[in-house]
């Protein structure tokens, strides 16, 4: 029996860039890169789905954290996370190991240690508030409202595992750091 019993969580667009915001990307599909030393590591690979694109669509704006942070994407969120939580807890209660699950800094839904916040919303009556929504754009610390719901699913039903993350705005910055950490395990 050749399987590691290994297997590691990632965000969708690790594995499918086209879900990302348009116009968000470094690289064609997949992040080979890190794919490829994952696969040579023997780790399994759980794709999570990318709860912007199923709820938004590929036509969504860029948004900011304040606008997922309510109720309706919260609940849509854990309804996408069951069947993920169900079958970890399965491989977990039958000696496999979940190494981690990778998240994208930066990402409203899916940072990890950071995300992105700001003074967005409402109709754009002309162009010069544009300028002043984005400069209200910046970084905060904190998780996404995706990672938010899936470290409290873990949490109810018991189950530890880290957490590393990609960095949205510079996918190879954040390579070896997070390949060193899960080398490590
Ligand atoms: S960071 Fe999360 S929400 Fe954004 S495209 Fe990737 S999987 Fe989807």
């Amino acid at each position: 029996m050749k399987r590691k019993k290994k297997i590691i969580l990632v965000c969708h667009c690790i594995l499918n860039s086209n879900s990302k915001v348009e116009g968000l990307s470094q690289y064609e599909g997949v992040f080979k890169e890190f794919l490829n030393i994952i696969a040579d590591k023997g780790i399994g690979i759980i794709q999570l789905p990318c709860p912007e694109m199923i709820m938004y669509g590929i036509k969504r704006w860029g948004q900011v954290k304040e606008q997922y942070d309510n109720l309706f994407y919260r609940q849509q969120c854990r309804r996408l996370l069951e069947p993920i939580i169900q079958q970890v807890k399965n491989y977990i209660d039958f000696g496999y190991e979940i190494v981690g699950i990778v998240g994208i800094d930066g990402s409203p839904s899916c940072g990890v240690n950071f995300t992105c916040s700001g003074n967005y919303g409402g109709e754009i009556i002309d162009s010069s508030q544009v300028a002043e929504i984005l400069e209200s754009l910046k970084l905060v610390n904190g998780s996404g409202v995706f990672i938010e719901e899936l470290k409290k699913y873990l949490k109810e039903v018991d189950l530890e595992i880290p957490f590393y993350s990609i960095n949205e705005n510079d996918v190879y910055s954040s390579l070896d750091d997070i390949i060193q950490k899960i080398w490590a395990t």
